[in-house]
């Protein structure tokens, strides 16, 4: 089943016809297939796609913003807002809607901002940031002039690559040799640490195996990917991880490879202000305002830890959200911790769980001081107080079933044919 999505065009004087050949247009091709989830690819189509009716003095204007901006290193949207004339006011009140996202704070350069003003040119109608050709974010000036946001992500299609390799020097060297980005390597090592000695275990002509699904969108790389399963052969040890449902990887007996987490990010246990509570509406406007995080009610200046190991992120300063920071813990795992009054670690700094972050404050947009902790699995905010995946140690009973079959699976993949591997 096809059914076409397109904007509603506002009506534009004939004259504009010229910005028609400016470019092509982009709708999205909502369609289902089998019993995945609605998928949404992005078609571009010819200009003669569309051929304006001569007897009318009107036609529909295509969705053409008026300015678009890769993101260069340095730029702030301030700056590009400043140079474009847009009021601050709007940027705030961009900054407000990004509350709940914080997305603005991940743009990068090459990342792609399109801009729509309103008729008038005063103010910002739309903005859609291009973080990759699989994810987009709108935000949508409203009529009291806040706006709304929307995010968007194509699935696309993922492709499974069985990625092989053997040791010649360093494990470093022997996988970026097979195909390996030096990220990709970096989490294998830190995967299976303790179950191999990287430096002194592995001998020449030992081997290892990977499982890795790879995101396309149109034939094209979005440069997207995962590692699904892993192994090594060392002098006739096998050494694997698997990725389970839950995003955690796992060793053959569905034991964590990951260390678990702690509940709380503080060191003693407060009392929690406010709950997670994706759906919670404003009681005025009536719009969703969601709360995607939990809130403890603390003194300024309480130590503020993280929850589990992992990599500083960001360290940001920021209108509503205030001084906050993002850990990444792997690649599907993050926490955010907001409203600091003093960040202690900087951007690209190891911690580990329980190390000192921060320290509580009431910084952004607050009524009092507490601590806003939020916990988003592959990008999605999660409730921190019951997300019980990171804090266990190994697969669920009830889903070792499965987890046996699909490692089973992955072995059958990474097993070798005698004949395409001469010794
Ligand atoms: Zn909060």
């Amino acid at each position: 089943m096809y059914v076409k999505k397109l904007k509603a065009f506002s009506k534009w004087p004939q004259s504009f016809l010229g910005l028609m050949s400016l470019s092509l247009f982009t709708f999205f091709l909502f369609f289902n297939m089998h019993k995945e989830p609605v998928r949404i690819i992005a078609l571009n189509l010819p200009n003669s796609a569309i051929s304006p009716d001569d007897n009318l003095n009107v036609y529909e204007r295509p969705d053409i913003p008026d300015y678009e901006y890769k993101i260069r290193p340095g730029n702030s949207l301030s700056q590009i807002f400043s140079t474009l004339d847009i009021p601050y006011r709007d940027l705030l009140r961009i900054m407000e809607a990004d509350l709940n996202h914080l997305r603005i704070d991940t743009l990068q350069p090459n990342d792609v901002l399109h801009i729509w003003m309103d008729k008038k040119g005063k103010h910002l109608e739309r903005l859609e940031l291009e973080f990759s050709i699989t994810s987009k974010v709108k935000y949508i000036r409203l009529e009291d002039g806040s706006y709304h946001i929307e995010e968007f992500s194509i699935p696309g299609d993922w492709i499974k690559t069985i990625i092989r390799g053997e040791i010649k020097g360093t494990f470093s060297e022997s996988a970026s040799f097979a195909g390996l980005s030096y990220n990709e390597i970096e989490s294998v090592t830190r995967l299976l640490k303790d179950k191999i000695n990287f430096n002194r275990d592995l001998r020449v002509g030992d081997k290892f195996d990977l499982v890795r699904i790879d995101q396309y969108v149109e034939g094209i790389p979005s440069g997207e990917n995962e590692i699904q399963a892993v192994r090594i052969e060392s002098r006739g040890r096998y050494i694997s991880a698997y990725l389970h449902d839950d995003g955690n990887y796992y060793d053959k007996n569905g034991e964590s490879l990951q260390r678990a987490f702690q509940r709380y990010p503080t060191i003693k246990k407060y009392r929690i202000s406010s709950h997670f509570k994706p759906k919670r509406k404003h009681p005025v406007t009536g719009r969703l305002r969601p709360h995607n995080g939990t809130d403890f009610a603390v003194n300024i200046g309480t130590p503020v830890v993280t929850t589990g190991d992992g990599v500083v992120l960001l360290v940001k300063d920021h209108p509503y959200a205030g001084k906050y920071l993002v850990i990444a813990h792997n690649k599907h795992l993050k926490t955010r911790y907001l409203h600091n009054s003093k960040i202690v670690v900087r951007e690209g700094q190891r911690v580990r769980r329980g190390q000192l972050i921060a320290l509580s404050g009431k910084t952004g947009r607050v009524t009092g001081p507490h601590i806003h902790y939020e916990m988003l699995m592959r990008d999605r905010p999660v409730d921190p107080m019951k997300a019980y995946i990171p804090m266990i140690n190994e697969v669920p009973k009830e889903e070792m079933v499965q987890f046996v079959q699909s490692s089973a699976a992955y072995d059958v993949l990474m097993n070798r044919e005698e004949s395409s591997n001469p010794v």
